[in-house]
């Protein structure tokens, strides 16, 4: 190994970024992200560092629709979680919109209170249509945060749809956020969302009609079923804009973590996530093969087989598999 800072250089440093973002060190971190993003190819063995030290975050994922008060409440809960002593990252995902970019959503997270604070780290992503996108990239991403020793790490994504619910669907506890005056009722019932929230809240509990947002809520459950894995899903009103209410939204954060470990489903849950992040890098690198790979010829030349008649997708799947083992 005597040339191990020559030729090998580059490589060198993926320990460094790692044992960069195990102290804490936010440039390290970040770039070990840009390494998630990119699917670079010092990520396998950044993954490998970090295995050891993944599994205490508490990861929590808020959601609901735009302009709902997300924004506003990840920077609310952050101070709060603060003023308990946690370390706090945030990722704010964009699985909706793949064209708006890191810097508009960065614009979004209005976090100018915790831009000095060096136990708060913050991160936008968005879909930016290569690999598995978000899908590929976020559960990555959060195990980075996690391994890098934030006891919280919350996970807001924007927009409405089924990539929204299948990344909150990667949290330890998903909070559903609501207001009144956005016709939430009907959208969350559309959206699916009656079924990913752990913990509900009801922001702009300033405005008139918060009772009746709760009220809808409530009723909703009563016919979908009011608990979840023996968990009994609150219901809470919040003021993000001025902190009202945002105490009892850690404490039931912190309720729902506890319960979770003591009915197992914590580890459930981590597994779905585990198996889920095997999945998304199985499938690219099978990808990656197929179509890469001699520069996608093999397909290329099944595909002619099936245009011409002469093959049907499902044999040609069967030759492309087994091609590639
Ligand atoms: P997001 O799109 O879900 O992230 O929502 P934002 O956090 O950007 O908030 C949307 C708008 O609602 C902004 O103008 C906020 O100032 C406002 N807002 C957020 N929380 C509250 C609240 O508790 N009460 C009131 N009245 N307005 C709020």
């Amino acid at each position: 190994m005597s040339n191990a800072h020559g030729g090998r250089r580059r490589k060198a440093s993926v320990p460094d970024l790692v044992s960069g973002a195990l102290d804490g060190n936010p440039v390290a971190l970040a770039r070990l992200l840009s390494l998630v993003e990119n699917g670079a190819p010092g990520l396998r063995e950044a993954m490998s560092l970090l295995a050891p030290h993944a599994g205490r975050a508490h990861v929590v994922g808020i959601t609901g629709a735009p302009g709902v008060g997300k924004s506003t409440s990840t920077n609310a809960l952050v101070s709060e979680l603060r003023s308990r002593g946690r370390r706090v990252a945030v990722l704010a995902v964009d699985p909706s919109s793949p064209f708006s970019g890191g810097a508009l959503l960065g614009d979004r997270i209005r976090m100018e209170d915790h831009a000095t604070d060096a136990g708060v780290f913050l991160r936008s992503m968005a879909s930016r249509g290569h690999l598995g996108g978000l899908s590929w990239a976020a559960p990555q991403a959060l195990r980075v945060l996690d391994a890098a020793g934030f006891d919280v790490v919350l996970v807001e994504t924007v927009g409405v749809g089924q990539s929204e619910v299948e990344i909150a669907g990667l949290a330890d506890t998903c909070v559903v956020l609501l207001a009144p005056g956005l016709g939430d009722g009907i959208q969350a019932a559309k959206a699916g969302i009656l079924e990913i929230g752990d913990l509900y809240v009801v922001n702009k509990a300033d405005r008139e009609g918060a009772d009746t947002v709760r009220r809808e809520l409530r009723s909703m459950f009563s016919l979908s079923g009011s608990s979840q894995e023996g968990w009994r899903r609150p219901v809470l009103k919040a003021v993000a804009r001025t902190g009202q209410g945002v105490a009892e939204w850690a404490d039931a954060l912190e309720a729902h973590l506890e319960h979770s470990r003591e009915s197992g489903t914590l580890d459930v849950r981590r597994r779905r996530r585990a198996r889920r992040e095997v999945e998304q890098i199985a499938t690219e690198m099978l990808r990656a093969r197929w179509s890469l790979a001699g520069g996608g010829e093999a397909l290329e030349s099944l595909a002619v087989e099936i245009v011409a008649g002469r093959s049907d997708p499902w044999s040609a799947a069967d030759l492309l598999v087994g091609h590639s083992s």
